[in-house]
């Protein structure tokens, strides 16, 4: 994002009251993000999200019901006596592909756990899913650099009405490098908070403290956390007392396109496209951002219903 630097209140309030902050406050859960995870590799049952995440019973249930209600994953019934049912996405469930995948294309270029490649399958063309995200207006390929951001100053900002919140079963130590996983970057809404901040240009300690309205001891944890994984990086900007500000690192930058489409993902659902505080500029041409996203095989733009997962996979999972 290139932008001047902007007065980190004013950065912390839009954040506050932006889409990324009612996506977070849905998808801004470890638990969650596993469940959808494992709705997108072909789990459709109970028993099998439990095999397949390690959830508990308990919060696999509460959050099953939380998708439920916002509409992200549908029930149907495949047996009826006794009655039982699988969980499907929904039209708003299935448009978070462009996040899944990039999630996954982040996660298998940068951590070196990943054991089995996760992939997704166009069933247009019948070949792997790989995202280009283009500008809707000049067809240019979306780049970090070329994105910029406005914020309406005159907004009247009114205050989200918060969903009912979660309780954390907290996840987010004794993370190494080596399997910090993209779970773990938006798997608590305030790392999905310090990452939007570090996207929209909030370096210091005290500009994120002031704008999020986070704690200093959660703070100091989540940007420990994003130092050891190698997402952001120290930089000195005044010696005697040493103050240090927080970059994103190359690997850090590289999530830009997942949270901009968590950006356009709750701007459409649940904003309805009004009241959103930020707008994304797409600096080679003036206009401003929407995206199309198009398969790299085969060149058409990827509709959500026509994305799948591998045949070999589905077949398993049944
Ligand atoms: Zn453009
Ligand atoms: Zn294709």
């Amino acid at each position: 994002m290139v932008n001047k630097r902007l007065n980190a209140k004013f950065i912390g309030n839009a954040i506050l009251n932006s889409p990324v902050e009612y996506a977070l406050q849905i998808l801004g859960d470890k638990s969650t993000l596993l469940i959808l995870k494992s709705i997108w590799l072909g789990k459709r049952k109970f028993e099998d999200f439990i095999s397949g995440t390690g959830v508990s019973r308990g919060t696999l249930s509460s959050r099953l019901k939380f998708l439920l209600d916002h509409g992200i994953i549908y029930k149907d019934i495949y047996q009826s006596g006794p009655r039982r049912y699988e969980y499907k996405l929904t039209e708003k469930g299935l448009d978070t592909y462009p996040i899944a995948s990039y999630l996954w294309e982040w996660n298998n270029h940068w951590t070196e756990n990943s054991d089995v490649p996760e992939e997704l399958i166009h069933t247009s063309c019948g070949n792997y899913l790989n995202l280009s995200s283009n500008c809707q207006h000049c067809n240019k390929t979306i780049k970090i650099s070329d994105v910029q951001f406005q914020i309406k100053e005159n907004l009247k900002f009114s205050k989200l009405t918060s969903f009912k919140a979660r309780r954390s079963e907290n996840s987010s130590n004794n993370i190494s490098n080596n399997i910090f996983q993209i779970e773990d970057l938006l798997g608590d809404r305030w790392t999905g908070l310090v990452y939007a901040g570090l996207l929209y240009g909030l370096r210091r300690f005290d500009e994120f403290n002031e704008a999020l309205e986070i704690s200093t001891n959660i703070l100091a944890n989540r940007l420990k956390k994003f130092l050891d994984a190698g997402v952001i990086e120290k930089r000195i900007y005044q010696h005697k007392p040493a103050r240090y500000e927080y970059r994103l690192t190359k690997k850090g930058r590289s999530g830009y396109l997942t949270a901009i489409h968590l950006h356009f993902w709750a701007n459409k659902w649940m904003l309805n496209s009004k009241n959103n505080p930020i707008s994304l500029i797409h600096v080679p041409c003036g206009k401003d951002l929407s995206i199309k996203t198009i398969c790299t095989s085969c060149s058409e733009v990827v509709e959500p219903s026509k994305v799948s997962v591998p045949l070999s996979k589905a077949a398993t999972a049944l």
